[in-house]
């Protein structure tokens, strides 16, 4: 579920775009990703029925909900930390779609519900921000949340009623979702791996460890259904004391998030206290050591026409790798067959994107 840190990040936003410090999406490109979609070519499959906002009694959002042109890059899945109840009817779905958007509204203070899609128990999945459906149906856009701080912008957010601390979705329930998220994947183009916790990107035990346990098992029953490796990217733990290149590529990264920062490669005080500046800004542990939740917040991908510290920090790596490529910061078709490369060799899919994956294997 959303919690309060998800205000105090945003109002940490709104400091930071006055005070200049680092910022949550300074600099980063859209990223279209190319993966075959549905919608692409007008054949959408119909996927999961949906009960949409109107048909559940939504109350209208406060203002405009903010619809961005890109495809979102990733799920993360929440539980809503609820009571396990045994109730498993549409009614139920309703009820709680209802509770949820009065509650995130009211007491969240948000302009509307905060997730995209809330799965009820009984396995009825109903529609959370408005238009998320309509920018589902068409695979060409996504609708700002407010469900994961740092990543509302690039992830679709999906609550699944519950609290799965120590208990197991209901099978029906579990099933739903694998239903939903491959849709979700094939409309936008999302790679299983990309199917994430909230725990992988913020300080929470969202979504119980139980269900957290089953995003393997959630991203290989996905991979079955649309293709490709389920297997999520493993990131390094980096800290003070480290001196080498996946220091300096965390340096770039931080800088490129709007840090004042040399990256000279040597992890000092100055590295770590922006580390924790960053994990503080959206909403991570703040450790001052960069492990998952660090690198899945910086790594954004990256595609042809961006420009940056992180393209520089991408071209060394590459060039360190024996795919030389000049380290200018911009990520033009030199660059773009360098990663290419990169990934053929590696057996990562050859789309010339640097998306999570080929970023932790440059970090090895
Ligand atoms: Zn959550």
């Amino acid at each position: 579920m959303t919690t309060p840190a998800v205000r105090s990040a945003a109002a940490l936003r709104r400091r930071t775009l006055l005070g200049g410090a680092l910022s949550l999406t300074a600099g980063l490109p859209a990223v279209v990703l190319s993966a075959g979609s549905a919608a692409a070519d007008g054949s959408a499959a119909a996927g999961p029925s949906v009960l949409g906002c109107e048909e559940w009694g939504a109350r209208p959002p406060k203002s405009p909900v903010k619809v961005l042109a890109a495809r979102p890059q990733r799920i993360i899945v929440h539980h809503t930390a609820t009571a396990n109840l045994a109730e498993f009817g549409q009614n139920r779905a309703v009820a709680l779609a209802r509770a949820m958007q009065t509650y995130q509204m009211d007491t969240g203070g948000w302009i509307d519900t905060g997730q995209h899609f809330t799965l009820s128990r009984g396995a009825f999945v109903t529609e959370g921000r408005h238009e998320s459906l309509a920018a589902l149906r068409d695979g060409d856009r996504m609708v700002e949340g407010a469900h994961c701080s740092g990543q509302n912008t690039v992830a679709i957010g999906i609550e699944n009623e519950g609290t799965y601390t120590s208990e197991v979705p209901p099978a029906e329930q579990y099933a739903a979702l694998v239903a939903l998220c491959a849709h979700i994947c094939r409309q936008y183009g999302i790679r299983p791996y990309q199917i994430y916790g909230h725990r992988d990107f913020n300080s929470t035990q969202c979504p119980g460890d139980r269900l957290y346990a089953l995003l393997p098992q959630l991203r290989a029953d996905v991979a079955a259904v649309t293709g490709g490796d389920p297997t999520a990217p493993q990131w390094p733990l980096v800290r003070r004391g480290e001196v080498g290149e996946r220091v300096r590529v965390l340096q770039c990264l931080l800088v490129q998030r709007g840090a004042v920062l040399t990256p000279d490669g040597a992890f000092g005080p100055a590295t770590e206290e922006a580390v924790r500046a960053f994990q503080k800004l959206i909403g991570a542990g703040v450790d001052g050591v960069a492990g998952g939740q660090t690198w899945n917040q910086l790594c954004a991908p990256l595609a042809e026409g961006a420009v940056g510290e992180a393209v520089k920090a991408v071209q060394s790596r590459l060039s360190a790798y024996g795919f030389p490529t000049s380290a200018d910061g911009v990520f033009g078709p030199g660059t773009r067959d360098r990663v290419v490369g990169f990934q053929a060799a590696r057996s990562l899919p050859q789309d010339g994107v640097v998306d999570a994956r080929t970023w932790s294997r440059l970090l090895v």
